[in-house]
């Protein structure tokens, strides 16, 4: 058998050499694409420190971040010792080469390590390990340095420049993943204090209705009481008190009525019945109300029944919060039109007003909890701005739906609820979001 020539030796070297480095490559991508599609930090560490321990053919390899509160950086991964013990050891910034390599911004390669001044002794005197050489690069998000990743002790020979190439593509790659991991965690935190704050707010708020109804209903009987008996200069005093202790208890309702809406756990009794018979009541209930406005309170009822599947105490609600909103932002001797008419979609309720209108960029954010156009600080007009989030939300539960249209300030407003009728073939539901 011949000898092979020496030129075909050098090639199949290199054949060999470029299959190691092609091998490299898809490991490379494959971290790329695990690296981006991890968001649990403690998988994500884990990989990036498996992965690099096998691709640099070494002991170990550590992920260092830096802690902005304390100023050091800290193990939050390693192989290679105990990474419980690691995570202990803060590692300071002037005497140890990882903080040289953050604090440098470049990378490092160190072959002799006992002999190296910047050695920090500590970690190998807590861990029992012995680093014998190291490589280690910044871990960088734009211009901003996160951490350093570190490899020790080669496997075979020295640590080399192509090592550093590696481990800079994984540290770039893993810096912004850890990145996106700790913006995911912090959202999650922030979500779960909105959570917890948000059940604070439906605790506070049905017990407080709950204890305020109670003395309030004692104030409410006694001013009943007194306006009966009292003698006549004494009954308007008695009447005032009685209004008053009214108008409490309708924001407690609102309060709770809102709670419960929120918490989906309003109790929903449908019945069918005429829509002309609740709109009819809120608008009793409104006269008295308009009249001391010297508001004109007209209204238009077809003749013919029309009948819903509705909880009528909480469907009146909703005429009387649109109603209620419209004497009090229309000015003395202003006209209010209730108007009920079919609609292919069911049956159309108008209120009309002549009042203080509303800007165009408001009509929908007024359905929103607590949004008040003119602000709850001037308080010209009072309320809690809760109205019509919870005629909104009667309104949904009745599968209709709930909109306001001006032509803007002192134009006037007019709101519109559509609820399907109770023969409709559509079930309910049916008609939820968007206009006419
Ligand atoms: P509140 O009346 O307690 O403030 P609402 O939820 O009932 O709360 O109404 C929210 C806001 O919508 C009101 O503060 C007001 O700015 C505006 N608004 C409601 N109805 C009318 C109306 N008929 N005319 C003008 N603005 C209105």
């Amino acid at each position: 058998m011949r000898n092979p020539h020496p030129a075909t030796g050098q090639l199949v070297d290199q054949v060999v050499e470029m299959k190691r480095m092609l091998g490299q490559l898809a490991r490379l991508v494959e971290i790329s694409l695990t690296l981006n599609s991890t968001l649990d930090p403690d998988r994500l560490l884990n990989f990036i420190i498996d992965t690099g321990t096998d691709i640099l053919e070494c002991e170990g390899v550590s992920v260092l971040l830096y802690n902005e509160k304390t100023g050091e950086l800290r193990f939050a991964a390693s192989t290679g010792s105990d990474p419980e013990e690691l995570a202990k050891i803060p590692v300071p910034l002037d005497s140890s080469i990882a903080g040289a390599i953050f604090q440098q911004d470049r990378p490092e390669i160190i072959n002799e390590m006992e002999s190296n001044p910047q050695h920090f002794q500590e970690v190998g005197k807590k861990t029992q390990f012995i680093t014998r050489n190291l490589v280690g690069v910044p871990m960088k998000i734009g211009d901003r340095t996160i951490g350093v990743l570190e490899g020790v002790n080669k496997r075979h020979g020295e640590f080399g420049k192509e090592d550093v190439d590696i481990l800079s593509v994984i540290a770039s790659q893993a810096a912004v993943a850890i990145n996106n991991a700790r913006l995911l965690q912090s959202l999650q935190t922030a979500y779960n204090e909105l959570a917890q704050s948000d059940k604070k707010k439906s605790d506070f708020i049905a017990i407080a209705s709950h204890e305020l109804r109670i003395p309030l209903n004692t104030v409410l009987g006694y001013a009943e009481f007194l306006r009966e008996d009292a003698p006549p200069e004494l009954a308007d005093y008695a009447e005032r008190l009685s209004k008053a202790a009214l108008q409490l208890r309708s924001l407690v309702d609102d309060m709770t009525n809102l709670n419960l809406l929120e918490g989906g756990s309003q109790e929903f009794q449908p019945a069918r019945q005429p829509i002309q018979r609740i709109v009819a009541e809120a608008y009793s209930e409104t006269q008295t109300a308009a009249r001391e406005k010297g508001h004109q309170l007209n209204i238009r009822l077809p003749k013919e029944p029309l009948d819903v599947n509705a909880d009528g105490e909480k469907l009146k609600r909703v005429f009387l919060n649109i109603l209620n909103n419209a004497t009090r932002f229309t000015p003395n001797g202003g006209a209010i039109n209730i108007a009920v008419t079919t609609h292919p979609d069911g049956v159309l309720t108008a209120i009309q007003d002549t009042g203080i209108g509303i800007p165009k960029e408001e009509l929908e954010r007024i359905f929103e909890q607590f949004y008040q156009v003119e602000g709850h600080m001037t308080r010209a007009y009072g309320g809690m701005g809760l109205g019509l989030a919870i005629a909104r939300g009667i309104v949904l539960l009745h599968g209709g739906r709930i909109w306001a249209e001006s032509d803007g300030p002192d134009k006037g407003s007019v709101f519109y609820v559509i609820l399907p009728l109770a023969d409709a073939k559509k079930a309910t539901g049916a008609l939820l979001g968007g206009n006419l």
